[in-house]
């Protein structure tokens, strides 16, 4: 479960976030929907420890991510989809994490033949297409198997197969019981994968419903 808790974010003068509050439950795909600038990646970001909030928290199973022992095991994301290491391959990435957070070979293994990199595993991931760094991505997402994802924007600029892989890995993952947040600024894109949706407009909540609610209220 992922709770957003009176969230404020300001950079300088911008107001990121204006008080955000909503909660993702587990065993959904939920959309988080809004224009480009609404504060969607802000919220991710500070989910994952990588910004600090001006106040208020967001908590991963009860707990802030900095206060989590194993956070690999806890939450997988993919903000965005830039190699860290352009020169090392999708193999010596993925080790290379499995060995900080103590994950055995063989899940890499597996994961590489899960997200169809098996192939080119030992290639430089700087040369990758866009959808083989997406693939990659989601690979250290699942690394801890955790029963949280959380995805900014997963979709942009790939080709149809690549679209409807990480739909389907993402309803597969909510259908397993993990709790999945994937924003995107289209709706048409969410209507295919989410079943609730949370929309977000200049960092204030404007919904936070069911795609059934929403298409019989509107
Ligand atoms: P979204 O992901 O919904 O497109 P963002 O969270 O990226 O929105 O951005 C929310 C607002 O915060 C925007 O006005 C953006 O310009 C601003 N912003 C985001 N990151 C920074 C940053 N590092 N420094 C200054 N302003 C930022
Ligand atoms: P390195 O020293 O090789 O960079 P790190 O343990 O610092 O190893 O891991 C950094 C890499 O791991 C980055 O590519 C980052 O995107 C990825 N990463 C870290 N935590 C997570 C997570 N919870 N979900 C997905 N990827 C993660």
């Amino acid at each position: 479960m992922i709770e957003v808790r009176e969230l404020t974010k300001r950079y300088g003068g911008t107001v990121a976030l204006d008080g955000l509050s909503f909660t993702v439950e587990p065993g959904h795909v939920t959309g988080f929907l809004g224009p480009n600038g609404a504060g969607k990646s802000t919220t991710m970001n500070i989910a994952l420890g990588l910004h600090t909030p001006t106040s208020g928290d967001v908590l991963l199973g009860g707990r802030r991510y900095t206060d989590l022992e194993q956070p690999l095991h806890e939450v997988g994301a993919m903000l965005d989809a830039a190699p860290a290491h352009p020169g090392r391959s999708a193999l010596n990435h993925l080790r290379a994490l499995a060995r900080t957070h103590r994950i055995g070979r063989r899940r890499v293994e597996d994961l590489l033949e899960q997200v169809g990199l098996a192939g080119v595993a030992r290639k430089k991931a700087g040369g990758y297409s866009l959808g083989m760094r997406q693939r990659l991505g989601i690979a250290a997402a699942l690394l801890g198997d955790p029963p949280v994802l959380m995805l900014d924007e997963p979709v942009n600029g790939l080709d149809p197969d690549g679209v409807r892989w990480i739909r389907e890995l993402m309803r597969a993952q909510a259908a397993e019981g993990r709790t999945v947040l994937v924003s995107s600024h289209l709706m048409s894109e969410l209507e295919l994968t989410a079943d609730r949706l949370v929309i977000i407009g200049r960092g204030r909540l404007v919904a936070d419903t069911t795609m059934r609610e929403l298409a019989e209220r509107y």
